[in-house]
Parts: C-alpha cells; structure tokens; sequence
C-alpha cells in the first residue's frame, strides 16, 4: 500500500464535512492540477488537450479534459459527494427544563442512527448573504467539539442490549450548551462565516462526525473513517483524471450530490448536470446532434459507489458465491433487477481495464432474500444512456458514522481508473 495516497485521502476526507467542502477541496486539487473553472452561466470555449471543471450549487461538481485529436467518445467516472448525516432545521435552538439547549435535527440520507451517539460532533455546511444586490454562498465549518448526542443510561433501559428503536425527533438531538447560551448557535455561524448574523439568509447545515481517519489493525491492513462512502471513490476518480488528456476521448469524472437522498435534486444524478455538460461540451467542439448521438454510442461509465465486503461477524448476510473483501480489489456489483447497471458487456470491459491495469477486482450480489441498496448509476443513465459498469470499493459499516475499508484497494481503484483514462 502507498501511505501517500492514503495519507492524501484522509487530508481530504478530514477536511470534507459535508459535499460543499468536498467539492471546494476537488477543485483545488484541480486547480493546482491547471484545470479551468467553468461557470454554467457563461458560453463555453474549449480548447483541445486543455482541461476544465463546472460545478453546480457548489456541491456536485464535474471535470473534463479535451483530447488531442477529435473526440470518439467520452470516457467517465461517477461518484457522489454526499454522506447520510443530520441536517439542522431552520430555527433550530430547543431549550429543555430551562436549561440544556438542544438542536433541532431531521435525518439526511440512511444512517446507523446509534453510530452518532456519544461521539464529538461538529456543524459544517454553507449559508447564503445578501452582499449588495447579490446572494452570495460562504463555506461555514466549527471545526471544533461543538455538539453531542447523549445515550440513555442502560438503568433507564435495561432491555438496551436487546435492541433500541430509534425515535430520529425525539431521541437524535444533540445538546450544544446551556439555555443561557440562547441565541448563539447563529452567532457563532456568523463569526464562523467573518459575516453578521442579519445577513444570512439562508443555511444548508449538517453536525458532522469529529473523527479523523486512521489506519488500523496490527500491520495497518484496515482504514476506519467518517464518509468512507462515497469521498473515497470520490476522490480516487478526480486523483485519477489529473492531467490524463487522452488522443480519442473526452476523459470525465462526475462527483454527484443528493446520492443518498435519491439523487433528485437539480444537482443530482437524476438531474440534467451531466446531460448539459456533455451536450455543451459537444457544442463547444462543434460536433452536431447526430455526431453526438454517435459519440454516446462509443462510449462508457463506471459508477463508482462504495460495495459492502464480507462482515466478519455475520458472513450469513452475504451471498454464497459473491461475497467481497476488504483488500480484496475493486468490486463490480451485479443485480438482476439492474439496481446495478452492469451486464455483461460492461463486466467485460471493467474486468479487461482491471487485467491491463495489473489490479484485482471481485463480484458483488444481493443474497436474493436481501433487498440492497441502491446507487447512481442507473439513475444517471435516464439522462445520459451509455454502457455502464457499477463498482465500487469493498467497506463494512456502510452509513455507520465511522466506517471500515481496505488499505490497498483505494490505490487499485486510482490504478483502474488511471488506465481507463489513457
Ligand atoms: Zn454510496
């Protein structure tokens, strides 16, 4: 294992609270990689074998390079940027017996709810100031022991252990202080942001988990960390795409928000993001309708999103013959109701780019009792129809607050896609 690129990953992972930061920090990796910010609002000019990035609401964010010679297809890679986490509702302050003060918190996304309790937890996110005529979004982030989410005492619940149902209302609210701190939880937005509290208008705000990622085990075979899924893909792709211009084909990584809310928002999967960047990409090479519909026809998606790996504790929960492992290799997930949108042909060419990138990959499936999750690619592909492979990195724990992962297999996923993109 290279501790340099794991090292990078958690610098990353670290400093990404929410898909704000993680897209903030992407294009900074891009930018001192010497790819050009587009805005959605202005005309494009593309230039062969340069490269470019555009993001959407500052949370889904896609980069392209050009190629040297006219382009045959276009070669992309989807993650998203989004983790399940608790959203803090507008006028959140709570006060209880005239004395705790409590945030009120509703669910983003499919979380292990009690992974979030006991632990530090901080607020992140973006808000949005009036700044003259305009409104302007500013990156907002604690960073410090800011709230915490008690557990009940096992003397007031003795049957704990046997199981405890959740109430996300009434059980998952984390306490920041005392009432006589009433009022400040903005204020310190506010200071936070270097703007005054009258001026925000608007807040998207998460509590984030406070830990860091680790290597683990006893000869470090393990990584553990918050947002494992998906910023590990997430990162691997836009790592991957650096300075790779190909001769043929328009090179692509696509970091979507909202994955773990269905992804139907305006900058999600589902949405015309990577429709428009591609028609516009097309426009700007001058290559017509006809031209474009031919380029779709040559070209290829791996949707990049987290697989679960055999547990350790209930190996009963996976399927009897595809059943991954952490350091095992890339996963490539498979389901007959296509959830997953791989199939032959696109296993095919995922297990061909892993043989001649010289890493190992492995077979994902639902037990068939087992429902399963879902994930990107497919939905992706009711905007933007290609042949599609879903893959993804083997972890545990997936949407617990801390999850579990392979050391090796994040540089197998940069290899894979490094050679996808030459
Ligand atoms: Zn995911």
């Amino acid at each position: 294992m290279k501790k340099n690129s794991l090292q990078n990953l958690f610098t990353f992972i670290d400093g990404s609270p929410t898909s704000f930061h993680a897209v903030a920090n992407l294009e900074k990796l891009l930018d001192a990689r010497g790819f050009l910010k587009l805005s959605e609002r202005e005309r494009w000019k593309l230039e062969t074998g340069e490269k470019y990035y555009v993001n959407r609401n500052g949370s889904s964010l896609i980069a392209f390079t050009i190629p040297r010679e006219k382009p045959s297809g276009f070669h992309m890679a989807a993650a998203h940027s989004d983790s399940p986490c608790f959203k803090i509702k507008e006028s959140p302050e709570i006060a209880v017996n005239d004395h705790y003060l409590k945030l009120n918190v509703e669910k983003y996304g499919g979380m292990i709810l009690s992974t979030w309790l006991d632990r530090p937890l901080s607020i992140a996110g973006r808000i949005i100031v009036k700044a003259g005529e305009d409104l302007r979004s500013c990156l907002v982030n604690l960073d410090r022991d800011t709230a915490i989410i008690p557990n009940l005492a096992i003397h007031m619940n003795r049957d704990m252990n046997k199981g405890v149902e959740y109430n996300p209302q009434t059980d998952m609210q984390p306490i920041i202080g005392l009432t006589s701190d009433k009022g400040s939880f903005m204020k310190q937005i506010a200071k936070e942001a270097g703007v005054k509290e009258k001026e925000i208008l608007g807040s998207d705000l998460y509590l984030y988990n406070r830990d860091k990622c680790r290597l683990i085990g006893m000869d470090d075979a393990f990584i553990a960390g918050p947002r494992l899924d998906d910023l590990e893909c997430a990162y691997a792709g836009m790592t991957a795409l650096e300075d790779r211009v190909s001769k043929n084909y328009v090179n692509l990584c696509a970091v979507f928000d909202n994955e773990e809310v269905g992804s139907g928002t305006k900058q999600g999967a589902a949405s015309t993001f990577l429709r428009d960047v591609l028609e516009r990409i097309s426009g700007a090479l001058g290559i017509d309708g006809e031209e474009y519909r031919c380029l779709l026809a040559d070209s290829f998606l791996i949707s990049a999103d987290n697989a679960h790996a055999l547990h350790p504790n209930n190996p009963g929960k996976a399927d009897e013959t595809n059943r991954p492992v952490l350091n095992g290799g890339i996963v490539i997930k498979y389901h007959g109701s296509q959830k997953y949108a791989t199939d032959a042909y696109s296993a095919a060419a995922m297990k061909d780019l892993c043989n001649r990138a010289g890493v190992p990959f492995q077979s994902y499936a639902n037990r068939a009792d087992i429902i399963g999750g879902s994930t990107l690619g497919n939905i992706a592909m009711s905007q933007v129809s290609v042949n599609t492979v879903d893959i993804g990195l083997p972890q545990l724990a997936m949407h617990s607050a801390l999850e579990t992962a392979g050391a090796k297999d994040f540089d197998d996923l940069i290899e894979a896609l490094r050679t996808f993109y030459e």
